[in-house]
């Protein structure tokens, strides 16, 4: 079997996308395949304040957009499609969508996590009915309306930082009395006059006729219970890297991430895994960036040696 191309990256996040521009401009025919747009999760990002370069921040789909402009410019293929599979036979990577297949002789694997479910009963039944994963997506539906957001790190915070420019009342429930955010974030939060917070408690069930309206509290320390009266609930309680569709092809870490090396090698020789989906990530936007441009590098030396 012939293969297509020199280099193929799954995903379009801030890793894809670095890896991208380094393979176009090495030269290398590459083909970078995303599911939903480029950016990834960074067009869920209001504001990026920590990306270096930019001092007043900027906004996650500005900065995604941004990426891509650039990758393309040097030639990089960007093609939408979700991938359900990979395959490898002898020295090719097959990578394969609903209806089509892709060969490789080297695979770029940078298609992120997502996010993590809370687990409770009533979660799924009111998903878009007021349980939301996404407040920069759906923060705006919730004027003057009373929120809850789960979880005590960047996410959470940064959520609840945002839902208070609508709601009228955010509170933060959180399972310890420390947050896990950046203490500017934390800093913001403490200063914000809408923003409540609920420590040492559980979330045991979003209730709600058809709709939330209410959580059902257990705080840890003291076994008591309570209902938080909410039109809303963020959930922000982290993210499992999306290995699903690779089946048992790579070594995995114990957190399900991908196993790699320092040169983002994985356990396949011609594979190599970037950004939140690898082990030892520190999921954030800058590393994911280095992480692709050392797959890239990586990827080319393979292509190089054998
Ligand atoms: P995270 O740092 O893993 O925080 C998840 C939070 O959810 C933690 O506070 C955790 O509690 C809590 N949690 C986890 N499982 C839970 C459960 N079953 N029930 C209740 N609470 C639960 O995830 P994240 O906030 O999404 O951030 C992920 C990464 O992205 C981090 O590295 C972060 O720095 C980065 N990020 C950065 C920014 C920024 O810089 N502005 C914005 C967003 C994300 P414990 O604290 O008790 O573990």
């Amino acid at each position: 079997m012939e293969y297509s191309y020199q280099v193929i990256i799954v995903g379009g996040g801030p890793a894809g996308l670095a890896a991208g521009l380094y393979t176009a401009r090495a030269r290398l025919n590459a083909l970078l395949i995303e599911k939903l747009m480029p950016g990834g999760q960074l067009v869920n990002a209001e504001l990026i304040e920590n990306y270096p370069g930019f001092p007043e921040g900027i906004s996650g789909s500005d900065l995604g957009s941004l990426m891509e402009q650039q990758a393309r410019k040097y030639g990089l293929e960007i093609l939408m499609d979700e991938v359900s599979g990979v395959e490898v036979k002898g020295d090719l990577k097959i990578v394969k969508t609903a209806e089509s297949t892709y060969t490789g002789r080297t695979l770029i694997i940078a298609s992120g996590a997502s996010h993590s479910r809370l687990g409770v009963p009533g979660e799924d039944e009111l998903s878009g009915r007021g349980v939301s994963y996404c407040a920069t997506c759906d923060g705006a539906l919730f004027k003057d309306a009373s929120v809850a957001v789960i979880g005590g790190g960047d996410t959470a915070l940064s959520d609840a930082l945002l839902l208070s420019r609508f709601a009228s009342r955010v509170t933060i429930v959180h399972r310890r009395d420390k947050l896990r955010a950046s203490k500017i974030l934390q800093e913001r939060a403490y200063d914000d006059p809408r923003i409540e917070f609920l420590l040492n408690s559980v979330v045991e069930a979003v209730e709600g006729n058809n709709r939330v309206e209410q959580l059902q509290v257990r705080n840890v320390r003291t076994g008591e219970r309570s209902i938080l009266a909410v039109d809303g609930v963020f959930i922000a309680v982290g993210s499992k890297p999306g290995t699903g569709y690779l089946a048992g092809l790579l070594a995995l870490s114990e957190d399900g991430s991908i196993a790699v090396n320092a040169n983002m090698e994985t356990s396949v020789p011609g594979i190599f895994a970037a950004g939140d989906i690898r082990s030892e990530s520190c999921h954030q936007v800058a590393a994911a960036v280095g992480d692709g441009v050392c797959a890239a590098m990586a990827a080319q030396k393979y292509l190089i040696a054998v």
